[in-house]
């Protein structure tokens, strides 16, 4: 059905509970509040002249009014357009032209981004972009006023007209492996999706779920904030960008019993020098997605953060994203190892990546995927999306992956990171996976470095425990020998104090590539 539909029907069946609570503003709100909110703005949207289709900009850090904005737009069938809010002005005047976005909504400023001095350099530039409202200032009350104009029977009759494959979505990806590409999506393609996610952790009405994730990304506004409504469950955003105090203060004082985040979120919160002090025993499960849980991380996950039932979902943007997501009494071998099982109404298969040819199970190779969450394609762009879905409806995900016996699916990393040594292929992945049982190693990423001899070899970049730790390339030869095939064994180190990242969270490896890979 459409997003609105859903929504009126988690307002009738939960009004009195919770739907939402912003804890750096201190505002919440309950389904029946958060149903009228949205009405209100969805009003506001249609008496400024915003129509089906029409693309509003959202460009804003994680607060409630995100929240309103994506259901106020997919309620009168907008096209909402994520943008990035790490983006500087280049690359907003690059999504605002590429979308044809005509109104923008923003926050005034974060840290040291000052997002209204960006938009106005940009906005004599992008004539197509008719109005800017920034959020907690006199032109959002404007957006909000506007709906004074337009009546719920106008609404009613604007929505009747809606249909749920519509596009109501332009959400880019992360740009992990290159310039983000926008993948279109509609009501069925998210909002079914943030329904399963739900259903397989087992959401209901009780469950308050706390989302340090930005929703800029699908992580946030489709596994978290369309998840937790199709269920009646409570979103808390602890802060308006990822701060791992913030987030656990969060869990503690709203009694939350899950939580998000991408692999390198949760290292970060378990290595806050106080995070025994924080109350956790809310915590029941929570989400890990978007790359890698080393096993390390996932038993202190498990142990520490009380997340017994903790799920791994694999995805990807363009496809809603979800496709596969381990079982709330998986173990933890299963938990590590897999990234689940493929959810109902989704096929995968493993395919030869040259030939196309679907493997047996137990194979290597490229991940496919099939059905209700693949996008529409990437808005205006047909050549991209016909080099990603074939004609038969599958979505070439550039990932390898394994299907076991068992049908749980592995990952064993992106067609674009392995790295070639001499003609032996190497994942990264199991490279790292063994470093991070070095003591002084506290995070490690290994890249494929050029070489004369090999063509490329494995650089292993690490951050050290301790900043005076000594760690030297023979050291970790040594702990590697014998442990490791030798082709393995990382043949550079690079010491170094921070990873570069997405702001969904990803390691950009392609930067660790460029940046260190021709030094060594
Ligand atoms: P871009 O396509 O712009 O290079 P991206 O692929 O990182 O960026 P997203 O759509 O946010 O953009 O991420 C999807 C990718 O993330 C998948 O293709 C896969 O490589 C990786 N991924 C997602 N979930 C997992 C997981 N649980 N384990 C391992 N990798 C994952
Ligand atoms: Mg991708």
């Amino acid at each position: 059905d459409t997003i609105g539909r859903n929504l009126d029907r988690a307002v009738a069946a939960w009004p009195e509970r919770d739907a939402l609570v912003d804890m750096p503003t201190g505002r919440r709100w309950t389904y029946g509040e958060f149903g009228a909110a949205v009405a209100e703005l969805a009003r506001g949207f249609l008496g400024s002249g915003v129509g089906k289709g029409d693309r509003v900009g959202i460009w804003a850090v994680n607060c409630a009014e995100w929240v309103l904005v994506q259901y106020a737009t997919a309620r009168i069938g907008a096209i909402m357009v994520n943008i990035n809010p790490a983006y500087r002005a280049h690359e907003l005047d690059f999504v605002l032209k590429q979308a044809g976005i005509s109104v923008l909504v923003a926050s005034r400023s974060h840290k040291s981004s000052d997002y209204r001095a960006l938009v106005e350099q940009v906005r004599p530039g992008c004539p197509e972009l008719r109005a800017v409202h920034y959020i907690g200032d006199d032109s959002w009350d404007r957006l909000v006023d506007a709906g004074q104009r337009v009546t719920d029977a106008e609404l009613a009759a604007h929505e009747a007209g809606l249909s749920c494959d519509d596009p109501i979505n332009i959400q880019y990806t992360s740009g992990t492996t290159g310039f983000p590409k926008g993948a279109t999506l509609s009501h069925h393609n998210i909002l079914n999706n943030g329904y399963w996610v739900g259903r397989t952790v087992g959401y209901t009405e009780q469950d308050r779920i706390c989302l340090p994730v930005p929703f800029y990304h699908c992580f946030g506004m489709v596994m978290g904030n369309l998840g937790a409504t199709s269920h009646g469950a409570c979103v808390v955003i602890p802060a308006a960008s990822f701060d791992p105090v913030a987030t656990l203060r969060a869990v503690e004082r709203e009694r939350c019993t899950s939580l998000y985040g991408v692999p390198t979120m949760f290292i970060a919160e378990l290595n806050l020098p106080d995070f025994a002090s924080y109350d956790l025993s809310s915590l029941r499960t929570g989400i890990m997605a978007g790359s890698p849980c080393p096993v390390e991380v996932m038993k202190r996950v498990v142990a520490e953060m009380h997340m017994a039932e903790v799920s791994i979902c694999y995805g990807m943007t363009e496809t809603s994203p979800v496709s596969t997501q381990t079982r709330r009494d998986d173990d933890l071998e299963r938990r590590t190892g897999t990234v689940g099982r493929v959810l109902p109404h989704i096929e995968v298969k493993v395919v030869d990546p040259a030939t196309g040819v679907t493997l047996p199970r137990g194979a290597s190779g490229e991940l496919c995927t099939r059905g209700y969450s693949v996008m529409l394609g990437y808005w205006d762009e047909p050549e991209r999306t016909s080099e990603v879905i074939d004609a038969g409806r599958w979505m070439h995900t550039g990932d390898l992956a394994v299907m076991r016996d068992d049908g749980y699916v592995q990952i064993v990393g992106r067609i674009k990171d392995m790295i070639i040594r001499g003609g032996e292929n190497i994942y990264p992945r199991e490279i790292e996976e063994f470093l991070y049982g070095h003591p002084k190693i506290s995070d490690v990423q290994v890249v494929g470095a050029p070489d004369e001899r090999y063509g490329e070899v494995p650089l292993a970049c690490v951050i050290l425990r301790e900043p005076t730790d000594v760690l030297t390339l023979d050291d970790l030869r040594a702990y590697c020998e014998g442990q490791l095939a030798h082709y393995k064994i990382p043949a550079r180190l690079r010491i170094v104090d921070s990873f570069p990242m997405t702001v969904s969270g990803k390691v950009r490896k392609i930067e660790l590539r460029e940046r260190y890979g021709p030094q060594g």
